[in-house]
């Protein structure tokens, strides 16, 4: 299993994308023995191996149902552990067109984080680029070796570095790799204008360079904007992707009689509380002080509303979204949380200077 490449069947070892729900996908390597419990059933790995790639799976007990997903880096993103905020889709899908990355260009990218644009970037410039990203800290550096190594990223080489302080160049590079000579750099750290500096010694002397520094807050957008200048890096500029996801459901639709029947209703609890009150003081005022609890069935307000289940505007009763017995009408709404990382993003140019 790569994300290289597809491949049709299930095998013990590989990596399957569970998708449970569309906000719940779950990473598994199939493992004989193991079982994947979700709220919807359980899923026996055994009964995985040797079907196909986007197969539905059903739960053990006979109910449920997952879809084994081949990995790809879209669908990774959704589902990867979290070590760090991460770069989704919506971004990485623009800055990836925007930088015109494509099969062989060389990235150089820091941090690393959770790496998954390290996913997108590997996938994209396929084998004959290669990527290089750095991280400091280390438990991430090593947790996204292991993972680009297990998920068959061989043509990227991840580096235990600070950026700011040590600059991008690597000692000891396999030869594999060949000098750095970076095509695109992607720089998604709190303080990028101190690794601009360093990329001179690494970035292409023969081919136009393209940046991209992501950074949540205008400061980091303004201070990497005057290292960028200041480095003879030009067409600066910032924009911000803000995607939305709709979504489509039923609306229920009331007429006249439920606005009538639910009027009724309020008015009659309304009545049964004054009448409630007024009971309590007369007792109260001729010495019967009761509790409320004592009052007999048959003292009971006549008028209580007998038809307490009906209320599709009110509280209480559970109404399933497009019961056959109401009128609904189809609607979209814009998903109320975007979820991405928004962040500004800053691109610039460099071009090499030609000597004559
Ligand atoms: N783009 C990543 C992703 O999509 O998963 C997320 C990057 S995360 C927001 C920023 C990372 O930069 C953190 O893991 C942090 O440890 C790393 N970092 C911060 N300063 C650094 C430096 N000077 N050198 C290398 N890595 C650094």
């Amino acid at each position: 299993m790569s994300f290289h490449h597809y491949k049709d069947i299930i095998e013990e070892g590989d990596l399957v994308l569970a998708f449970i729900s569309r906000a719940a996908v779950k990473p598994i390597t199939v493992t004989r023995g193991a079982v994947l419990n979700t709220r919807y059933g359980h899923y026996q790995h055994d009964n995985m191996i040797g079907l196909k790639y986007g197969e539905q799976m059903s739960g053990n007990k006979g109910y449920g149902f997952i879809h084994l997903l081949h990995p790809t880096p879209e669908i990774w993103t959704t589902s990867l552990s979290h070590r760090t905020q991460i770069v989704y889709t919506q971004d990485s899908s623009y800055i990836m067109q925007r930088l015109n990355v494509t099969s062989g260009t060389r990235v150089i990218e820091a941090g690393t984080g959770s790496a998954s644009f390290s996913h997108s970037f590997a996938r994209t410039i396929g084998n004959e680029g290669k990527l290089f990203t750095y991280e400091f800290h280390e438990p991430r550096f090593l947790e996204a070796k292991r993972e680009l190594h297990e998920h068959g990223l061989e043509n990227t080489l991840i580096t235990h570095r600070d950026v700011c302080n040590n600059g991008f160049e690597i000692e000891n590079i396999p030869s594999e790799f060949g000098p750095i000579n970076g095509d695109v750099v992607f720089l998604d750290l709190p303080s990028p204008w101190t690794a601009i500096p360093h990329l001179d010694k690494v970035i292409s002397k023969t081919s136009r360079v393209g940046i991209c520094c992501f950074s949540p807050c205008i400061e980091q957008v303004e201070k990497a904007v005057k290292a960028l200048q200041a480095d003879g890096w030009i067409n600066i500029e910032m924009v911000e992707v803000s995607g939305k996801r709709w979504e489509a459901r039923k609306d229920m639709v009331r007429d006249i009689s439920d606005v009538v029947k639910r009027l009724k209703d309020i008015q009659s609890r309304k009545n049964q509380g004054i009448e409630n009150r007024r009971q309590v003081k007369v007792d109260s005022q001729s010495g019967e002080k009761r509790d409320h609890d004592e009052v007999d069935e048959d003292d009971k307000p006549k008028f209580q509303n007998s038809d307490k289940g009906y209320n599709p505007f009110g509280k209480g009763t559970r109404i399933r979204e497009g019961d056959d017995i109401y009128n609904w009408r189809d609607v979209t709404k814009v998903e109320s949380e975007i979820k991405s990382h928004t962040s500004y993003l800053t691109f610039a140019h460099k071009i090499p200077i030609t000597k004559n």
